[in-house]
């Protein structure tokens, strides 16, 4: 089994510990939590806790929450980290991971640049085979990737133009706005663009990013050139085919991301997540060398699974399809549940 330290247990951190807490070929060797709060206490059941250095110890000691050691001991007592600390500190623990000379994973807060290759485990699964240092890419680029892949694959995705309507923050997150506000970003394309092209090979990007006041799934509204046109109907044929997109219809009453979310509530997604991507089936639509739709990405979860692929391609313990199919399966990721 191999062991797989996760450094900052926040939003991404805890779900890639329960996820890979699913696998029988990879164990949680400890979390790094920097208070003892009540995370941390309820943490402290299931996992061994780490400090990011001596200097915290006192403090959980006094909560009574029992420490197993640094982020140093942390690091002997695993094979990989999967840093999941704010956005920017992982770029200062690259030197710590490399000093101490172990593997990394990296979160889509970080610059592309930290890592040897960017990843999603649908289109670029294969360029992080072996590598030390893998970073896998925000919520909307997974989304965005997640969706357009497949259709790059059947095909050919010569363009994409796609405007995200994005959470304002997430729902354990009081401290975050705007709470009365739409805020576009001013950078054209905004920084999704480049991203998305790190693990995609289209050779044309655009998006527009604007934050709207909801803590719930972001929306994109994508609109795609194709090399070969594709219907409505080979798109969600297309979907259909891969279990980590999910068709729905606003019909039985899925028309926003309220109800999208209660759907995961109601079926009993752990954390009440929805790791697939959300596609709009009556949104989608063709007209010539163009495909429209509409998604929602619930952007606490969908990069969880892709972590946990991360892995497997890192350390090469299986191939793409076969990891995807394992991971999927362990999570409950099922593509269409109703
Ligand atoms: P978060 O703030 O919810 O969690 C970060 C955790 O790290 C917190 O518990 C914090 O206390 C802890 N921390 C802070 N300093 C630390 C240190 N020095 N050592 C160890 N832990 C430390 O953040 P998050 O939303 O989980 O984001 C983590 C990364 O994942 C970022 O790169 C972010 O851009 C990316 N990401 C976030 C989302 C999302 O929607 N929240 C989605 C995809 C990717």
């Amino acid at each position: 089994m191999l062991r797989v330290g996760i450094n900052g247990y926040g939003t991404i951190g805890k779900r890639v510990a329960h996820a890979v807490s699913l696998q029988d070929d990879m164990k949680v060797s400890g979390i790094v939590k920097t208070k003892p709060d009540y995370i941390s206490k309820i943490a402290s059941r299931e996992f061994n806790i780490y400090v990011p250095d001596r200097a915290a110890e006192k403090k959980f000691d006094d909560a009574g929450i029992k420490i197993k050691g640094d982020l140093g001991k942390l690091i002997e007592d695993s094979e990989v980290i999967v840093d999941c600390t704010p956005e920017g500190k992982g770029e200062e623990n690259l030197k710590t991971y490399k000093d101490k000379k172990i593997r990394a994973i990296f979160q889509g807060g970080e610059e592309a640049g930290i890592a040897e290759s960017s990843f999603n485990a649908y289109s670029n699964f294969n360029e992080s085979i072996g590598k030390s240092f893998v970073r896998v890419v925000s919520c909307n680029t997974t989304g965005l990737a997640r969706t357009i892949s497949p259709l790059n694959d059947q095909f050919g995705v010569k363009r994409v133009n796609a405007t995200l309507i994005r959470r304002a923050t997430d729902q354990n997150d009081s401290s975050k706005g705007p709470i009365n506000a739409v805020e576009p970003s001013l950078k054209f394309p905004s920084h999704h663009a480049p991203d998305l092209k790190t693990v995609l090979h289209v050779p044309d990007v655009e998006t527009v990013a604007i934050k709207v006041p909801t803590t719930l799934m972001h929306v994109h509204v994508v609109e795609l050139t194709m090399d070969r046109k594709a219907t409505a109907e080979d798109a969600i044929n297309a979907w259909n085919q891969r279990k980590r997109v999910f068709v729905i219809s606003g019909k039985d009453g899925r028309s926003s991301t309220a109800q999208i979310m209660d759907m995961a509530r109601e079926i009993g997604r752990d954390r009440s997540d929805l790791y697939e991507i959300a596609v709009w089936k009556e949104s989608v639509n063709s007209s010539g060398e163009k495909l429209r739709y509409v998604q929602a990405v619930h952007q606490e979860s969908d990069v969880v699974p892709e972590n946990v692929d991360a892995i497997r391609a890192m350390f090469q313990l299986l191939p793409q399809d076969e990891s995807i199919k394992k991971t999927d399966h362990s999570m409950g990721i099922s593509g269409s549940v109703i």
